[in-house]
């Protein structure tokens, strides 16, 4: 069988079946809504000095389940991870002339909150087999300047945040834990999200669990809570009355979330478990499958870590294929398994960084008469990153409900499929 031909060179696929859609949405959810819509309360915030400003009655049962399923003192609902993660970073104080050190393997919002405070994100290099930042790229990259860190826990993976911590704790930074991706994973028994001094989840469509837009960041301390809170909904108009002139130059936006989402999103956590528990269990039934090929390596978990494969990330060895990478996934995906190459492209490749003249085109954030540094988005910066995205990440979301383990093997057919073909590969790819 592994032997026929390629479905890329006109020989019969692996699979000719789609995989199964993954949708959670459900009654639970269905319900929560009606009971929101009957309400007739769609939004319950108001920014004025009243109990409203802190929102609806659903958005602070969605706070008060994160709180608990966490175990966090905190969690600050907002309209998305990306408006949390600012929120973040402006509730850390953070603005024109400060660093941050951030991972460019990441989606982009982990660096652009740090320019949305007119602040420079630093690129430090991630670790080669977990994707995560690795803390001696980042305590090179520390400065009178830096202010904090973002940590993002890739994929479902944890950073290695016990040591990002010692390194805040040590240069008295902040540590924002970016968690979009890993909700419910653990570090040395601790949630993910409630390590850093702030953790943000998100709650867009494509994340274990979703209300279609939302973010949630998490926090024991209650001035950082405060400042989230005043953040999210037009704080500039409540401040006098908590008498702290800290305060009075704080700028809210509208982050605002509606009871329509928090509503479906307090019936999402109550899934999250589960959900997850189908992850891993797939996930660790691939990675057993696959523990025959070296030619292509697994996802690696952390020690004393749990993962909770947001996406299963393998590597491809290449001296092993003779093929480039990214023919490996165009004969994968002919064959019926949905793969894709290298995660996202490292974010100081991007043309924001490369070539943005950022906000307004005069050039704010590094080119901002404050920032007295020298910052760097040249090609080679992150030369781990970037070897990973261009030439030995490939990616599947097949290990996720509703599919099952035979659907799982598929992939590990293909692979075989694939590999036992690769002079056909390799003539195709030059040819
Ligand atoms: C999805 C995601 C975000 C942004 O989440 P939104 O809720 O869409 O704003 C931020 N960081 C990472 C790592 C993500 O995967």
């Amino acid at each position: 069988m592994s032997l026929t031909r390629l479905a890329l060179l006109g020989g019969e696929p692996v699979r000719r079946k789609p995989y199964p859609a993954h949708n959670t949405i459900g009654e639970e959810e269905r319900a929560a809504v009606t009971s929101v819509l009957d309400s007739g309360l769609l939004s319950g915030f108001v920014a004025g000095g009243s109990e409203e400003f802190l929102g609806g009655p659903e958005v602070r049962r969605l706070e008060a389940a994160y709180c608990a399923k966490f175990r966090a003192k905190h969690a600050v609902a907002f309209n998305s991870a990306t408006s949390a993660l600012h929120a973040c970073v402006a509730a850390a104080g953070i603005g024109p002339g400060d660093e941050v050190i951030t991972s460019p393997y990441s989606m982009s919002a982990s660096a652009t909150c740090v320019l949305m405070q007119n602040a420079v994100p630093v690129f430090a290099d991630v670790e080669e087999r977990t994707f995560c930042l690795d803390p001696d790229s980042v305590v090179k990259l520390i400065t009178p300047r830096t202010r904090a860190i973002v940590a993002v826990n890739l994929l479902g993976q944890p950073a290695e945040l016990g040591a990002l911590r010692e390194i805040a704790r040590r240069h008295a930074l902040r540590l924002i834990e970016d968690n979009a991706q890993a909700p419910g994973a653990t570090y040395r028994g601790r949630y993910t999200g409630t390590i850093g001094d702030m953790g943000v989840f998100s709650l867009n469509r494509h994340k274990t669990i979703q209300c279609g837009e939302g973010g949630i960041a998490v926090v024991d301390d209650s001035n950082l809570a405060l400042r989230l809170q005043l953040l999210r909904n037009h704080g500039e108009t409540v401040v006098e009355s908590h008498g702290d002139p800290t305060l009075y130059g704080m700028i809210g936006w509208n982050y605002r979330m509606t009871e329509l989402q928090a509503a479906v999103a307090r019936a999402q956590v109550q899934k999250l478990d589960w959900l997850n528990a189908w992850r891993v269990r797939l996930a660790e039934h691939l990675t057993k499958r696959l523990r025959g090929c070296e030619y292509l390596e697994p996802p690696a978990v952390r020690a004393e870590c749990s993962h909770v494969y947001y996406s299963y990330a393998m590597r491809i060895r290449s001296d092993l294929w003779g093929v480039p990478r990214d023919s490996v996934v165009k004969a994968l995906v002919a064959e019926g398994i949905p793969v894709g190459r290298g995660y996202a492209k490292p974010l100081h490749l991007l043309p924001l960084f490369r070539r943005g003249r950022h906000v307004g085109g005069r050039g704010c954030g590094p080119a901002c008469p404050a920032y007295q540094g020298n910052v760097d988005y040249r090609e080679g910066l992150c030369p781990v990153a970037e070897r990973l995205y261009r030439d030995e990440v490939l990616t599947t979301n097949i290990c996720r409900y509703p599919a099952v383990e035979a659907d799982v093997d598929d992939l590990v057919a293909a692979v075989e499929k694939v590999f036992a073909n690769r002079d056909a590969l390799r003539g195709w790819s030059e040819g």
